[in-house]
């Protein structure tokens, strides 16, 4: 095994990736110092690499406990595309095959063995296990899905909890624990159950920054809002219905309209659920409708929108069905069609559970959702405070953020709110509190007395719904509280006195018409999509050769490369080897299996674009400049921009927002030619500067291909982007 004197070079040999994402590279070290880890992070935060990399580095076997054969499987398959020799042993293989797995692992030749908890602590495996650790030693184990150990988490396995015996049997061999549930409780049952020794704690943010989040409201004219999304998106999507027969319904409904849909829930056979998500995951159907019976433990990376057809029953159900999108990074749509009509189906259903106690915990959820749903905060603000997360809104992707509603001054609205809930002795939940404040005439305000309160009638200039709106906002931004045990209750904290005493300002975001809002975003993204047209040509293209070569191996096609992967790809349009080796998520192994048929057909792609598009490009460079001249930074470049004034490199701004370095430079290289302050000696050196402008005079407003051509290979992409921002500045007019 060779020494790498780096981990970045380790993990770009391996996994092609340029850098770390946030938490990877401390967890990464401390699993090699042998430290026991518990690791939370949410869906598509990269769990994975957390022990696949240490499992390389370090001599022996590691042992990864999983719980669905499926995941296992991918997983083993997405190594082994790598060239990384993995295995699992589950009760898909027959005797013989677990025998010359085993036999592989004696040898030292496997590096990740995946393996079902029942297996790995059966009668027959164990004393297995003691023989491997005597002959090649057992690199640790890495225990994923890690909260199913608790009875508090929502799939809790029985079998979980004896995976205690291997801290015993195994006492010196390292424990990773990884989950993406979040609850406090389930993390002390995971380190209490799993018996973890001082464990290293790493809890990565839950926000996803990737997900679009959106509520749209259920009309008439749902089903064509529905078609819409699918054929914006062109990839793979999930549509989740509350019942099979709306599933049923909707699937037929698109089938008829030309779309590849498949159905999925608990009223089809196995065989046919099974076939129906493989056809999914391969990129053979593009929509999959189904109950929330589908999608756990599904391995589908690059599923690109989640639409939630009826409203979700409680927000931790919402985060996990919505966060199954771009589990790659990429850019993913979630949207909720809500309509009234949901929240009286929903609440029939909890009517019909026997328990009250369960009522009415379900009430409560039922309430947090339509929270979500009818807030017009920051939809970010709203969920991550769900998880006891503070977000400070303003996250620039969803629409309540993106439809930038006017912000107004409520500081005496919310005044009179708080002080009635003082008033009021902080014993009734909002909608009393609103009555009192509309002056209600409500046997309960007057049998309470509550009739005689200063406060009483005093908000009578505003509707039920506006308070309600100030109410939730005021919950959400954490200025009152809320009682979680039952019936909800409105309590004061310091920062609701901060407000009453005039300390503290509220503002709130205030609904104004629709139609206006989606012209402008559509009108935006028109825009965008017509820049990015040329991009996503070649990036279909590219698609197609993925799927033929992954067919070709019956793979999902995200083993090949995934969507991320492609689109750099297709951006960086790489004409060589030494290029493409470059490109994110190229390693080694990829380079030597796919390298030269995807070079062939980028090659082929530019060889077409040169032909009809070149003279084209030229002519259209004023028009071009013109769209640039009016253009002012978007939130994001503006938050790059603020970290680069504060004198943070590009690689410290990257790990910051957790975006890619080359999405940093790309930003700054759209700063310059903007206009905006952004110094470019501290990017690129002078002198280099010089060669690259000299090279843009030379070759025009050519492809960065044809300019790195001229200055031969010792300039980057990233370098001549920068400069071209700037020349691309300066030539205009
Ligand atoms: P999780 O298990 O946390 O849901 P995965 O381990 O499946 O997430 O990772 C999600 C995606 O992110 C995968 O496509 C993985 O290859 C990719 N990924 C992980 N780490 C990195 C990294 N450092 N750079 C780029 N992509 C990464
Ligand atoms: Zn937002």
């Amino acid at each position: 095994m060779p020494q790498f004197p780096a981990l970045e070079q380790a993990l770009k040999h391996y996994f092609g990736y340029d850098s770390f994402r946030l938490g990877q590279r401390q967890i990464i070290e401390a699993a090699l110092q042998n430290r026991d880890l518990l690791i939370i992070m949410p869906t598509g935060g990269g769990k994975s690499l957390c022990f696949q990399l240490p499992a390389l580095l370090k001599r022996g076997l590691t042992v990864v406990v999983s719980p669905l054969i499926s995941l296992m499987q991918d997983q083993v398959q997405a190594l082994r595309d790598n060239g990384i020799s993995a295995a699992f042993i589950n009760s898909s293989l027959n005797y013989k095959q677990v025998l010359a797995c085993e036999q592989s692992i004696l040898k030292g030749k496997t590096k990740l063995l995946y393996i079902a908890p029942e297996r790995l602590l059966g009668e027959r495996f164990l004393p297995f296990l003691d023989v491997v650790q005597n002959e090649i030693g057992i690199a640790g184990f890495a225990i994923d899905e890690a909260h199913c150990v608790s009875e508090w988490g929502h799939d809790f396995r029985p079998e979980y909890r004896q995976l205690q015996q291997l801290r015993y049997r195994y006492a010196d061999v390292p424990v990773m624990a990884l989950t993406a549930t979040a609850t406090e409780r389930v993390r002390q049952d995971i380190i209490q159950q799993l018996a973890l020794k001082q464990p290293n704690i790493h809890i990565a943010s839950f926000n996803r920054p990737n997900l679009y989040y959106e509520v749209q409201p259920k009309q008439k004219n749902t089903y064509n809002q529905i078609l819409k999304i699918i054929k914006q998106s062109k990839s793979s999507g999930i549509i989740y219905c509350l019942s099979r027969n709306k599933v049923d319904e909707l699937t037929f409904k698109l089938q008829h309209s030309g779309i590849k849909a498949l159905p999925y829930h608990a009223g089809l056979s196995n065989e046919e659920r099974a076939s129906n998500q493989t056809r999914f995951i391969r990129d053979d159907v593009q929509v999959m409708v189904a109950t929330v019976a589908f999608g756990m433990g599904i391995n589908k990376l690059d599923v690109r929108f989640v639409i939630h057809h009826d409203l979700p029953r409680n927000l931790e159900n919402y985060y996990q069905e919505s966060g199954r999108a771009g589990r790659d990074g990429e850019p993913a749509r979630c949207t909720i069609f809500f309509g009234y009509g949901d929240r009286k189906t929903i609440e029939f259903l909890i009517k019909q559970k026997p328990d009250p106690q369960e009522q009415q915990i379900a009430s409560q959820q039922l309430r947090q959702v339509i929270n979500y749903a009818e807030g017009t905060d920051c939809r970010r603000t709203i969920q991550l405070s769900y998880f006891g997360e503070h977000f400070p809104g303003n996250c620039g992707n969803c629409d309540n953020c993106l439809e930038s509603k006017p912000v107004e001054d409520w500081t005496i609205e919310a005044m009179k709110f708080l002080s009635c809930v003082a008033r009021c002795q902080e014993r009734f939940g909002m909608n009393y509190i609103i009555d009192v404040l509309r002056g209600s005439g409500d046997q309960k305000i007057l049998q309470n007395g509550h009739h005689q309160l200063s406060t009483y009638g005093i908000g009578k200039d505003k509707s039920v719904d506006e308070w309600k709106m100030l109410g939730r906002s005021l919950l959400h931004q954490g200025l009152v509280e809320q009682t979680t045990d039952g019936y909800p209750i409105l309590k004061l904290n310091p920062r609701s006195w901060e407000v009453m005493k005039r300390q503290r300002s509220v503002s709130i975001a205030v609904p104004t018409p629709k139609p206006d809002i989606i012209a402008t975003a559509k009108s935006n993204l028109e825009n965008e999509l017509r820049k990015a047209a040329e991009v996503e040509m070649l990036f279909e293209k590219l698609r197609s050769l993925r799927k033929q070569l992954a067919d070709a191996q019956s793979v999902p096609p995200y083993v090949v490369f995934g969507d991320s992967t492609l689109r750099l790809m297709a951006q960086q349009q790489p004409q060589t080897l030494e290029e493409f080796k470059e490109i994110s998520g190229v390693g080694a192994h990829k380079l030597a299996q796919y390298g030269k048929q995807f070079i062939a057909e980028i090659r082929a792609y530019c060889q077409e674009q040169k032909l009809v598009e070149v003279p084209h490009q030229r002519q259209s460079q004023t028009s071009l400049a013109d769209d640039i001249e009016i253009a002012s930074p978007s939130y994001t470049q503006l938050l790059t921009l603020d970290l680069f004034k504060q004198n943070f490199t590009v690689e410290e701004i990257a790990e910051k927002r957790n975006l890619r370095p080359t999405t940093i430079t790309n930003h700054l290289a759209e700063l310059i030619e903007m206009n905006q302050p952004v110094d470019l000696n501290r990017l690129v050196p002078p002198e280099r500067q010089k060669k690259i402008w000299q090279a843009l005079q030379a070759v025009g407003v050519g492809s960065l291909t044809q300019v790195c051509e001229y200055l031969g290979s010792s300039y980057t992409y990233d370098e001549i982007k920068l400069v071209r921002g700037w020349w691309r500045r300066e030539n205009r007019s």
